[in-house]
């Protein structure tokens, strides 16, 4: 049996039942033989350095209404913020001076002038502000504001983010529709990925792990989607529920299901480390919310991205896009210090002052092109 798993892990190009195959491994002992294999291919493709992204939830306005998200336009239980510039400058500088390398600037999903002009404006500002000695271009940005115009995205880029991320939830178009109201499109999401594509940004997407409905095939498919859409980075996590949302209804299902979910989500993990290689993986704060030391298990499982939590503590608990969101209620819970012992307790080293940037888009497409402009080095 042990021969027959090990094949199948060594080969070079995997088939839908290939991928099918190795996520359905169960026993504990193959489940080990995944992750240690998974670590493997990491360490060859992308090496073991963890690089982090601090995390800045500026605004929970939003205007969509995603069934499964705890901050949708309808929840109005919540109290809507956007942080002042100022605060979002501080949080940055901070950021910076920690030695995180890069952060993710995440809102809401908003399409107006106003919004657009504000997201390119911090971008820009903190660009300038955080360069140093360490960081010539100051911080890599990496940003997560949704479905905007190629336009929009365009100017994002020029103002200086070079990372996007835009999650596809689930690349099955009919599982999508069950969990999102009709107004918000399939097709509109995948043509925004391949605008940030062609505009040149180093592309992150994700799906959920555990979305009621969802089955083994929906996966395997979405991890050879990922392959074909020729994606840079992932984020993916275990579907977490809120209980103010349309989807409190399979809470019953979920407390049975979050073991199985939680151990399918790092199997995804892994999978797709050993069949795309030399991307940047998340271990997401989702696998935190579901066990304290979920993040450190994707590390194990062949992730190798971090986003510690920056966002200032006086609005974290209304960035809930799921329960029991870890974290919420201490700002130096995520100080570099913290992170750095985290993920030094699993055996790695932290890229301090590092961009981390996705080493598949440089094998691929774009360093000749973009290269000395995007590292810091
Ligand atoms: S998941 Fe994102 S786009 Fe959807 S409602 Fe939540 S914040 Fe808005």
């Amino acid at each position: 049996m042990k021969m027959v798993l090990l094949e199948l892990l060594n080969k070079v190009h995997f088939t839908f039942d290939d991928i099918k195959n190795l996520l359905s491994f169960r026993s504990k002992e193959d489940i080990d033989m995944l992750r240690d294999f998974a670590y493997q291919v990491m360490k060859q493709n992308v090496g073991e350095t963890v690089y982090l992204r601090g995390l800045i939830e500026f605004s929970n306005i939003c205007i969509n209404d995603c069934y499964y998200c705890g901050i949708r336009k309808s929840n109005h239980k919540v109290k809507r913020y956007t942080l002042d510039k100022e605060e979002i400058y501080e949080a940055a500088k901070w950021c910076a001076e920690q030695g995180f390398g890069s952060l993710v600037l995440q809102s809401g999903e908003r399409n107006d002038e106003q919004f657009i002009d504000f997201v390119e404006d911090i971008i820009i500002k903190i660009k300038l502000s955080t360069k140093s000695e360490k960081l010539p271009s100051g911080l890599g940005i990496t940003l997560c504001v949704g479905e905007q115009t190629k336009e929009t995205y365009q100017r994002f880029f020029n103002a200086g983010a070079h990372r996007y991320l835009l999650r596809i939830e689930t690349s099955s178009p009919v599982l999508f529709k069950k969990i999102h109201p009709d107004f918000q499109l399939y097709e509109r999401r995948m043509e925004a990925l391949k605008n940030l594509k062609e505009i040149g940004f180093q592309v992150g997407t994700g799906i959920m792990i555990g979305i009621p409905g969802q089955t083994i095939d929906d996966l395997a498919n979405d991890i050879l989607f990922f392959k074909k859409m020729d994606i840079d980075m992932l984020g993916m996590g275990p579907y977490i529920i809120h209980s103010d949302t349309p989807m409190n209804v399979y809470y019953q299902e979920y407390t049975e299901r979050k073991r199985e979910i939680y151990e399918l989500a790092l199997k995804v993990i892994a999978v797709t480390r050993i069949v795309l290689k030399d991307v940047n993986i998340a271990s997401t704060t989702a696998l935190q919310a579901m066990y304290p030391m979920g993040r450190e298990a994707g590390l194990m499982f062949g992730a190798n991205v971090i986003m510690p939590m920056l966002t200032p503590t006086h609005v974290r608990n209304d960035y809930q896009l799921y329960n029991g969101k870890p974290c919420i209620d201490e700002f130096t819970s995520d100080c570099f210090e913290c992170v750095q012992q985290r993920i030094e307790s699993t055996g790695r080293k932290v890229g301090k002052d590092e961009y981390g940037d996705s080493r598949h888009y440089f094998n691929n497409r774009h360093l000749n092109e973009y290269g000395y402009l995007l590292s810091p080095e």
